[in-house]
């Protein structure tokens, strides 16, 4: 099918100084903690990128020079011609699909603290460097001579990108990750000199750079200039009409703009926080100011949103980083007319969890990122079956269904059995919670594909007993039963029980999510888990009117979301709220109308009056079903059952990412011979050994 023709525009080719993009789609560079690392596997990433339909394929930002590495975060390097051969197989992978491979050259300067190289890290102010840890390391200020290496720096690493095979190369001036950032902003750049000051005097370096980068590599590449438009500090940072007066003075001398949102929390803001195209009033009217083309972001999903960007002449390119990872085949299935094929993007922010923790690109809805080259995974193709042996899949949640679907794709006949009326285990109930609706995408998606599968027979309401798994009699079961909220406070912080007397009341998230809840008044909410769940619960409660108490043996509220960067954002909700929060406090004992709290360093003990606690810590399989069907081992011979297989939360309670993975996982490797012993399940890059 082809696209609607009011998507038509979004097919339509878009030059870029010297190179011409394809249609409109521009995979804008993204992080993925793969970098100088496994550079292969984020080659073959970007590949399928290129081969799902992106014109444009951009890398992540691309450390320039070995005086600022901004470890431990892992990105890719330029440092000399040794990095070259890493970046021009991946835009060997990216042109073979017919796609522009462009390059983030970045030199993070002031939030760089250079852990790796040991160098002094240098800006144009002395300040402590920029980082999320506050790392005891301070910037020293740029000299001339200074910034007359750093341009030389770049020019030699920008003639570098070109012999690697890249068509844009980017001059990075945005997300206040990097110099040039920092010189443009008056919080950073308290210079006098000829950089500092005046608005003209904070782009010429900015300016320099642009110039010098098009007369080197200008006639063959593009060069964009990625920058910020706001940094939402109002004044006291780059503000938009600021940010304006700065693109007017440059309007046509970048062959791009890629404008953003600084800092990159802003940029990539979680579902919970900013509705697609909330950056939408920061790049209108931006094209006024340039001939040149302008992309942008906003976790674009929706096809009439991205026709209308480019119709209204808000944008000539839609850029995605997000969308782009959920599903890299977007732009062929638009493309196609194949809306019902579309993964979209749920908007968690895993992904940047995978930068954040220094661990591969990893995403909620597309389990094959960062899976392809070391598995051989792929988000469209799977393998064929190889046996004529049935599934029957228990839990249709986002374990269960994704090993339905994958199994489903390969020719698998697949019974997919679930409790309930719907399908979506803890993904339909959890989107029901304040800010995750857009998590109901998991659930959709594949219940889509299910539709179109007809091997796969789905049956609701049906809670099977072990005796009914017998009797349906296939060789192979999956049992994604999921799990349930623990109610005796085991977590992170007890590794037993702690003392709760009967008649105290004891709620966990799984009663406020079905609606459990007796008359409340005063709540505490004691998280032990650390991600969403906790704050996502207090917020409910407050809501609902409650005088909600959150504490947290940590320091902060929801403390891994530091990792998707909603932290802040968490903390500010609640506060606003009312929610009072309580750090630094292990929940110790409940009693009716109190709980006992202490402090995590003395120990010192304070009774807290409330009706009620929420229990946010650890969770356990549900149900008895796997237990059951091992006391009834003995009957699977003749019942025909060859394997019996727990998976996600049924097997190790996580994220559900982690669910989606092992639905994936279990399907992709169904049938497999097993590997060798002393064979690893995922190939490795090895560093080569120097004398
Ligand atoms: P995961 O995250 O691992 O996919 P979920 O908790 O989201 O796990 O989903 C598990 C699903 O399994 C739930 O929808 C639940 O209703 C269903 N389930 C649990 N026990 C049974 C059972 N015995 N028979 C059928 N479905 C079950
Ligand atoms: Fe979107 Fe979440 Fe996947 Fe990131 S991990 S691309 S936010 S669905």
């Amino acid at each position: 099918m082809p696209p609607h023709p009011s998507h038509a525009i979004l097919f339509e080719p878009v030059r870029i100084g010297p190179v011409t993009a394809r249609n409109r789609f521009y995979q804008v560079p993204h992080c993925n903690g793969m970098g100088y690392r496994d550079p292969s596997a984020l080659a073959e990433m970007r590949g399928v990128k290129a081969e799902g339909g992106w014109a444009v394929v951009c890398t992540e930002q691309v450390e320039l020079h070995y005086s600022s590495d901004i470890t431990p975060f892992i990105e890719l390097r330029l440092w000399d011609d040794r990095d070259i051969p890493a970046l021009a197989k991946m835009a060997e992978k990216i042109h073979q699909h017919g796609a522009l491979a462009g390059i983030e050259l970045a030199y993070n300067g002031m939030n760089g603290p250079n852990l790796y190289s040991r160098e002094v890290p240098m800006g144009p102010a002395p300040l402590p460097v920029a980082t999320f840890t506050y790392d005891p390391v301070q910037a020293r200020r740029m000299d001339k001579t200074d910034i007359a290496n750093l341009r030389k720096w770049h020019l030699a690493a920008v003639k570098r990108a070109k012999r690697a095979g890249f068509d844009l190369i980017y001059v990075y001036a945005a997300h206040a990750l990097g110099f040039l950032h920092h010189f443009l902003s008056r919080r950073y750049n308290d210079r006098t000199d000829e950089y500092g000051g005046s608005l003209e005097n904070r782009i010429r370096l900015m300016r320099e750079i642009v110039e010098e980068t098009k007369d080197a590599v200008g006639d063959t590449c593009a060069v964009p200039l990625r920058i910020s438009v706001d940094e939402l500090l109002g004044e006291g940072g780059l503000y938009r009409e600021e940010v304006e007066d700065m693109i007017g003075l440059m309007a046509d001398l970048p062959d791009l703009w890629d404008v953003t949102l600084a800092g990159w929390e802003n940029d990539s803001r979680t579902s919970r926080f900013a509705e697609e195209g909330a950056q939408e009033p920061f790049i209108l009217g931006i094209k006024r100011l340039t001939t040149k083309p302008v992309v942008g972001v906003g976790r674009y999903t929706s096809v009439d949103r991205m026709a209308s960007l480019v119709r209204k002449g808000v944008l000539d390119l839609i850029g995605a980083a997000r969308p782009s990872i959920a599903d890299p085949f977007l732009p062929r299935k638009l493309e196609e007319g194949r809306l019902d094929d579309i993964r979209e993007c749920i908007g968690c922010n895993i992904c940047v969890s995978g930068d954040f923790t220094q661990s591969p690109l990893r995403c909620t809805q597309n389990p094959t990122m960062g899976e392809e080259w070391r598995r051989g995974w792929h988000p469209e193709r799977i393998r064929p079956k190889t046996s004529e042996k049935k599934v029957l899949v228990i839990g249709a949640g986002p374990a269960g269904l994704e090993a339905a679907h994958a199994l489903g794709k390969r020719g698998y006949d697949v019974a997919l059995a679930e409790a309930g009326k719907e399908l979506g285990g803890r993904v339909a109930r959890e989107a029901k919670l304040p800010g995750l609706a857009a998590w109901i995408r998991v659930r959709d998606y594949r219940a889509l594909q299910l539709n179109q599968l007809p091997n796969v027979e789905t049956y609701l309401a049906s809670r099977l007993s072990a005796e009914e798994v017998l009797e349906f009699g296939f060789p192979r079961v999956v049992l994604a039963t999921g799990a349930l909220w623990r109610r005796d406070a085991v977590g992170h912080a007890h590794t037993m029980p702690i003392p709760i007397a009967p008649d105290a009341v004891v709620l966990t998230p799984d009663d406020v999510m079905d609606g459990r809840l007796p008359p409340l008044k005063r709540v505490l909410v004691w998280d032990d888990e650390h991600y969403y769940m906790g704050g996502v619960v207090a917020e409910a409660l407050a809501a609902k009117g409650c005088a909600v108490v959150y504490a947290t043996p940590a320091s902060e509220a929801s403390t891994w979301t530091r990792n998707t960067m909603e932290q802040h954002f968490i903390q500010k909700r609640l506060l606003e709220a009312g929610v009072k929060i309580e750090s630094f406090k292990t929940l110790t004992a409940i009693a009716p109308g109190h709980a006992t709290l202490a402090c995590v360093f003395t120990g010192r003990e304070e009774m807290l009056a409330v009706d009620a606690v929420v229990l946010v810590t650890a969770r356990l399989p549900t149900g008895t079903l796997h237990a059951d069907l091992l006391a009834l081992e003995g009957s699977f011979a003749d019942a025909g059952i060859e394997q019996v297989t727990a998976i996600g939360d049924a097997l190790a309670p996580a994220t559900i990412a982690h669910a989606v993975y092992a639905g994936r996982r279990y399907a992709e490797e169904l049938d497999e011979p097993a590997p060798a012993e002393d064979v690893m399940p995922f190939r490795r890059e090895i560093a080569e050994l120097l004398d």
